[in-house]
């Protein structure tokens, strides 16, 4: 076997597992909101874009009529399923209007609806079990299969996937650049953990970082995607030009990293491990992403919208107890790799109480949206 399958060399850090009171599956509504936002723009995504014919009539000549789907980034559920549930009713809509037009002579019109085939991929480490427990509980209109690998390398056969959805994954980073923890690099990023407020060096390594991650994402999936197939990517984002750190994700960062120098300073931890602990992840503006996009080559740009997540949440359900939950849900596993596991219900307590005294900043500084809802399609050449 070629090495084509290799896992990409990246590191995970997975959310938290199992269904106790940190777990992620407690603890994700946040991401359920995108998940339920973003239903109704699949919806037109794949009403608009889609070409039934062009994908069903490969169909026509093949013995198979499975119409394979991929979650990048699934976790471990629930959301993944609304999503997964989501994409396959958009796909029956089109495709039974297509078949209730009279005059549509093209071979999708002798087609029996098609078998749907979901693809749940996250890394290794996911909690994979917990994911397929839900699955086996209850009865699905589709063949499931989990793919565990990184997406940031190629995890499917060639021209094999018609459609690729992605959630609030593509954030993360598959590995952090060295320079941020060499003291002698201008981009050594000392008592900070993340690029928020930090020396413009620092912010362009891990740009770089993401540039490169996305290159490949996009190369893997340029190739495992017939011509005509979808990719939906949802991913937390600024508007052009607007740092960060006016951000609620911008001040959420900041906030972890001054309570880790605070517990440096108090002796729980030592300043150098702050100094070598970086969050791995990036969020890009909408014009970072169409030029990534573009120097693939390989995709067009169908739809790109900044949007509010938050339309569907009840404002109730925002408070500092939720965002340092959920902060937790996603940041434990890493923190507690780096630090041990001795701070992390200090660091979590003084986290929700200086969220309470912040909790005006965890609102957007802008009109505009904070998440981007990205179509793309698989061009011929
Ligand atoms: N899409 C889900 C989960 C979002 S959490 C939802 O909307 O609820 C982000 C997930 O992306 C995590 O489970 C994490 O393990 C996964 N992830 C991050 N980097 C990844 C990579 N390189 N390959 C596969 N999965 C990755």
């Amino acid at each position: 076997m070629s090495n084509i399958c290799k896992d990409a060399v990246t590191e995970s850090h997975p959310m938290n597992g199992g269904d106790g009171t940190y777990s992620y599956t407690k603890n994700s509504y946040f991401q359920k909101s995108a998940t339920n936002v973003a239903r109704c723009m699949i919806h037109n995504a794949v009403a608009d874009k889609l070409d039934i014919s062009q994908l069903f009539s490969n169909f026509a000549t093949s013995s198979s009529n499975t119409f394979r789907i991929a979650d990048l980034g699934c976790s471990i559920g629930p959301n993944t399923f609304t999503a997964m549930q989501n994409v396959q009713e958009a796909i029956q809509h089109k495709y039974r209007l297509s078949q209730s037009r009279p005059h549509n002579s093209s071979s999708s019109s002798s087609l029996a609806m098609p078998e749907f085939q979901v693809f749940f991929n996250d890394h290794v480490t996911n909690d994979f079990n917990t994911l397929f427990s839900s699955l086996a509980a209850s009865e699905r209109p589709y063949f499931t299969a989990g793919v565990p690998g990184s997406f940031h390398g190629r995890l499917f056969p060639s021209s094999s996937l018609h459609f690729v959805h992605s959630s609030l994954a593509l954030h993360w980073l598959s590995t952090m650049p060295k320079e941020l923890v060499d003291e002698n690099s201008p981009a050594w990023n000392r008592s900070k953990v993340h690029y928020t407020n930090a020396p413009n060096e620092v912010y362009k390594a891990y740009e770089a970082q993401f540039g490169r991650d996305m290159a490949q994402f996009l190369e893997a999936r340029a190739i495992e995607l017939v011509v005509g197939g979808l990719m939906v990517l949802i991913m937390p984002a600024v508007p052009n030009n607007v740092p960060l750190s006016q951000m609620p994700l911008g001040v959420i960062y900041g906030l972890l990293g001054c309570v880790l120098m605070d517990l440096s300073k108090e002796g729980f931890i030592s300043e150098s491990e702050v100094d070598s602990f970086n969050l791995p992840v990036y969020v890009v503006s909408p014009k970072e992403m169409i030029g990534i996009i573009e120097r693939n080559g390989c995709f067009s740009i169908e739809i790109i919208e900044l949007y509010k997540p938050m339309s569907s949440v009840n404002n109730g359900e925002i408070t500092p107890l939720t965002v340092t939950m959920h902060l937790r849900a996603a940041m434990e596993g890493i923190i507690i790799k780096h630090f041990g596991t001795e701070i992390i219900d200090e660091l979590f307590h003084r986290i929700h109480k200086k969220m309470e005294e912040l909790s005006n900043q965890l609102q957007p500084r802008t009109k505009e949206g904070t998440q981007l809802f990205l179509v793309l399609k698989r061009k011929s050449s």
